[in-house]
């Protein structure tokens, strides 16, 4: 049976009184424990948004029952209340409720936290600048203003036209500039980074700037596109920032190999199936796939491509533990994939490389 580190997934949706009916805090913690992890950090877009410390605290006694020995972190929510913010940050930084980190959507997402306003996006990085914030600050890079075209749920692929990979790139410029204009002195993580030009603009600026940068990778970044896995699923895989196309996916699976990017968060986020499927409900399906139950078949195909134990470790492991500072004990697990978790979730976005479709 493979072997492998414990993880930490920096980077799980697991959804609130959205979907009072479904069950997703409880799956996502069932699969969680069955692929290996040892830490989740979960996103502040559920119902009712984890933009407070009070929110944090009763969202961490929500997934008591569930999380077994994982442990719970939560990236709290930037808004566009900047006195509000202050205090998030604050108690990121006194460790209250295991928080170290801070999430700004920089486009509405699920769950419409969308900063849209670049001078607000600004005043937040400066706010940070000026309270000496250390902690990690999340962003979710799409711009857009430069987004091209409308989407059509008729046809899949106009998401990804619309959603491109120039405006990812454009978002994450804009906020390395805040950054370094605001002083900010935590560290700048740019979540499930999708073109491989924002790879190479963030490994070029990582010398010219006076704090760490991290880039977070996806397993349907690395491994699914456009071009192949639209035909399958249609919009179930829709998700934000979009699929690329094969080349693009191809690059950022060869800088994963490379060692160009720091850490793999599944971006795990569940829906209804039903409203993925635009022709039964008549509606815009919604973004974001399940994605914890891939991570022994992801760990099985790095290592198919050659990856070394090292950098693997590094990207699993490693890396989160020091850059969140969780300071968890590495050990190494022995998990089989299970495909029948996919079951719970109603398909398997991943079917074309598992073998199953
Ligand atoms: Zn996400």
């Amino acid at each position: 049976m493979p072997k492998y580190k414990n993880i930490i997934d920096p980077h799980v949706h697991l959804r609130g009184k959205e979907y009072s009916q479904y069950p997703f805090l409880q799956l996502g913690f069932r699969d969680a424990i069955a692929v290996g992890i040892a830490a989740v950090g979960e996103q502040p877009n559920p119902n009712p948004s984890l933009t407070n410390v009070d929110a944090v605290k009763a969202r961490l006694e929500e997934s008591k029952p569930y999380r077994g020995k994982i442990f719970h972190w939560i990236h709290i929510g930037m808004t566009n209340d900047l006195q509000q913010n202050e205090a998030s940050l604050k108690a990121v930084m006194s460790g209250i409720y295991g928080l170290r980190s801070d999430k700004t959507f920089n486009t509405h997402s699920t769950g419409n936290m969308g900063i849209t306003d670049h001078e607000k996006r600004k005043a937040i990085m400066f706010l940070k600048g000026e309270i000496n914030y250390t902690g990690v600050s999340i962003f979710h890079p799409e711009d857009e203003t430069l987004f091209t075209g409308d989407y059509d749920p008729q046809d899949p692929k106009s998401h990804s036209i619309k959603q491109n990979e120039r405006s990812e790139t454009s978002s994450i410029e804009e906020t390395v500039r805040n950054a370094i204009d605001g002083r900010f002195k935590g560290i700048l993580y740019f979540a499930h980074v999708s073109s491989p030009d924002s790879i190479c603009y963030i490994n070029s600026m990582r010398n010219k700037v006076p704090f760490e940068m991290v880039i977070e990778e996806t397993w349907h970044h690395m491994l699914l596109n456009a071009d192949q896995d639209y035909p399958l699923h249609g919009n179930r895989v829709k998700m934000n920032p979009p699929l690329r196309n094969k080349s693009s996916q191809e690059r950022v699976l060869e800088h994963v190999l490379r060692g160009d990017v720091d850490v793999i968060g599944s971006d795990h986020a569940g829906h209804p199936v039903s409203l993925k499927d635009l022709l039964e409900t008549g509606k815009i399906p919604p973004s974001g796939i399940p994605a914890l139950p891939f991570w022994p078949k992801g760990i099985e195909l790095l290592r198919d491509y050659g990856i070394s134990k090292g950098l693997l470790d590094n990207l699993i492991f490693n890396n989160s533990n020091r850059i969140f500072n969780l300071d968890l004990e590495p050990k190494e697990v022995e998990i089989l994939y299970n495909p029948d978790l996919w079951t719970a979730y109603g398909w398997n976005p991943f079917s074309r490389i598992d073998g199953s479709h």
